[in-house]
């Protein structure tokens, strides 16, 4: 790009800069209220420990986020061999040391708590600057307004689904879902009449073209005729592109339904459109990417069975029906807050250490203002200890006999260890054989497994969204762009949080990137994904941004120079848990066979949780492998207590 586009686009602008600022705003603001020597003492301690920083608020930092510079080094270099000098022994000693401050890890420590009593010895154990794991809150300053967005787990998808377990933690902590059918505004973008769109871009199509009317939403992948004329693909495309919407053909025909679901299951929705359907290979180009949400690849990894459950076209005729829920069982998307699903890691933090989050409601939370010097406080029994790495879990003893594990994190460039009685590992699958080496094989083998899907969830400050009411859109499907589309953020206006409902205030824009390499297999493509992701400095995102974002809504008066004032990427190389493919992996494989269910078996006094450990990238899931493995940790106390009358129990 030439330096002309580069100052067109306000490249040059320093938006970035505003964290500085502010940051120094804050500091004047604090030593003032402080007095000058408190403030010095304070920052003095905080070198050692950030957290204990008057200014330390990780969620109002905009430029990189999720995966931040700082959360992954110590991780990566365990991996490469590195060893660090003897620990310091912390002369701390717990009844549970938790890896991993993700919602799995919290839930971990709630349900431990409640089983063995209100004065548990807990230790969370965090590698990033803030807590949630996925679950990442982002904030913005728009003049006196601040605007919340989420920086990675979005919603609470079908909650009445949920297990007893998971739906009973949200009710404990506070959350009555039905209130989101009053919070969330489902007229607001209705009521405007904005509809979703597609942009084809020149690099892909030919010329860049922005349609209104359509988007990648499972249900509204079809486009009218007159919609159909414009767009900029191959005459013959189009007809097919017409065919494949409107035609009931059964291209199976003769086949008995489990013969025609197995076909469908064993073959990419790509090649059922080429190889079936016949469509010209222009069609392809519409629909590659619209899997990337859910998939994070496109159709050349995702299954036709389930491109059928997500309703795309080209089953009108086949007669089969998906295997979801029946209208009267699905339930809205609307189970949302501000900051996604952060808010209910805010509401767990607040249930395990109430002074960390002042307040005491599913709605409070929302503007609460986090006191992170409070959650790492010899003054409470539960801790959560962020930007520490866990690089070891060790037994004191053999395994099967031991009554302690030693945790060793690194923080600072520092190791430190810790005891515990018990150890739960709500980290990330693939960590955990480095950090248990003398785990059996087969059980490491099976944690390789999973590798877990990159993706990119960045939110925009834009000044205004006059253009999007303009354009009558409220979101974009681009199948060739850099970014998979940008959407306005969902409508949410709960406690003190009032959505910025007209078009004329600032509001966030959420845009998605999955960095995929198509035509590898699924597992390859998140690996190269990943690799992209850790190599791309922020700045090539910033360009992308505001290139796609101009050109997008260049319609509608949009100019990316004078209406960004802010971007937050949140980078998650490691995002969601890994979901077995059908199209590259057995079928017949037994439940105990899965490699989730062999990685997650307790091994000593370590136990094992997080969202892979069930091979499900969803918040109920963390939820329940939380509880799973305090199931484990109480079955095995209760086995010592039965087999050894001096040993305690761990029943309040
Ligand atoms: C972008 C994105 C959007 C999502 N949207 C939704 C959604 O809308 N709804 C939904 O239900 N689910 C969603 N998910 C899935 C989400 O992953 C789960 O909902 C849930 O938040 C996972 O929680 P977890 O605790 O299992 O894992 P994580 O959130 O990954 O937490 C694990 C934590 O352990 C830390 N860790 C790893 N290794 C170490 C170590 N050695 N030492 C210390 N700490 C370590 C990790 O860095 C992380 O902070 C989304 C995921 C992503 C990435």
């Amino acid at each position: 790009m030439d330096k002309k586009r580069e100052r067109e686009l306000g490249m040059d602008r320093t938006i970035t800069r505003r964290d500085f600022l502010n940051g120094c705003a804050l500091t004047v603001g604090a030593s003032l209220m402080a007095g000058r020597t408190e403030f010095l003492k304070l920052i003095a301690a905080s070198e050692d420990f950030p957290e204990k920083n008057p200014n330390y608020y990780p969620p109002a930092k905009t430029g990189m986020r999720g995966s931040h510079d700082g959360s992954w080094e110590v991780a990566h270099a365990m991996r490469d061999g590195e060893t660090w000098p003897e620990a310091v022994d912390e002369k701390e000693s717990y009844d549970l040391v938790v890896v991993g401050g993700g919602i799995s890890g919290l839930a971990s420590a709630y349900f431990f708590r409640k089983f063995a009593g209100a004065n548990s010895k807990i230790l969370l154990l965090d590698n990033h600057d803030d807590f949630g794991g996925h679950a990442k809150r982002n904030e913005f300053q728009a003049g006196k307004r601040s605007l919340i967005g989420y920086g990675g787990t979005q919603s609470l998808e079908a909650p009445h689904h949920y297990s007893k377990e998971a739906f009973g933690l949200l009710a404990e902590i506070g959350i009555d879902v039905d209130r989101f059918h009053k919070y969330f505004d489902e007229n607001l973008y209705k009521g405007m009449k904005l509809k979703r769109a597609t942009f084809f871009d020149q690099e892909t199509f030919g010329v860049d073209r922005l349609l209104p009317g359509f988007g990648t939403h499972y249900l509204g992948l079809t486009y009218p005729p007159e919609i159909l004329a414009q767009i900029p693909i191959a005459e013959p495309a189009r007809k097919d592109l017409a065919r494949l919407q409107e035609e009931k053909v059964d291209y199976f025909s003769g086949l008995p339904a489990a013969e025609k679901r197995g076909t469908l299951i064993k073959t990419s929705y790509k090649d059922y459109l080429l190889r079936y359907v016949k469509v010209h290979p222009d069609v392809i180009k519409i629909f590659q990417t619209a899997p990337h949400g859910l998939y994070a690849v496109g159709i050349d990894a995702v299954s036709a069975w389930d491109c059928l459950e997500m309703e795309y076209p080209g089953f009108q005729g086949i007669n089969l029906h998906s295997s979801g829920d029946s209208p009267e069982q699905a339930e809205p998307y609307i189970f949302h807050f501000p900051d996604g699903n952060a808010s209910v890691a805010r509401l767990l933090v607040r249930s395990l250490i109430p002074d960390a989050v002042p307040g005491t409601t599913m709605e409070d939370v929302v503007t609460s203002r986090v006191k992170y010097s409070r959650l790492d406080d010899s003054e409470f029994s539960i801790k959560i200890r962020l930007n520490s790495t866990a690089v070891r879990a060790r037994h004191i003893g053999d395994p099967q006999n031991a009554k302690q594990v030693e945790v060793t994190y690194v923080r600072g460039g520092k190791a430190y260890k810790v005891l515990t009685s018990h150890c739960v590992l709500a980290c990330y699958n693939m960590i955990i054989p480095y950090l248990c080496p003398e785990m059996p094989e087969k059980q490491k083998e099976a944690l390789h497994y999973c590798v877990k899907l990159p993706l990119v969830y960045t939110n925009v400050q834009i000044r205004n969204w006059e253009s999007f009411q303009k354009l009558g859109i409220s979101s974009i499907y681009a199948p060739g762009g850099y970014f998979n589309g940008a959407s306005l953020d969902f409508p949410v206006s709960m406690g003190d949080y009032r959505f910025p409902s007209s078009p004329q205030e600032p509001c966030l824009l959420h845009l998605l990137r999955t960095p995929c390499q198509p035509g590898l297999p699924a597992k390859e493509q998140y690996r190269a994904g990943r690799y992209e992701l850790m190599t791309t400095p922020f700045v090539a995102f910033e360009r992308n941004i505001r290139d796609q974002l101009g050109r997008m809504l260049a319609g509608g008066g949009f100019d990316s120079a004078r209406d960004i004032q802010a971007i937050t990427v949140n980078r998650w190389p490691h995002g969601y848990a890994y979901e077995y493919n059908p199209l590259f992996e057995p079928l017949d494989r037994p439940a105990s066979e899965r490699p989730c269910v062999i990685g997650r078996q307790p091994f000593g006094r370590i136990h094992v949780a997080n969202s892979d450990a069930d091979g499900h990238a969803y918040t109920n899931i963390a939820i329940d492998q939380g509880y799973r493995a305090v199931q484990e940790i109480i079955a095995g106390e209760d086995h010592r207590a039965a087999t050894d009358v001096l040993a305690p129990t761990l029943r309040s």
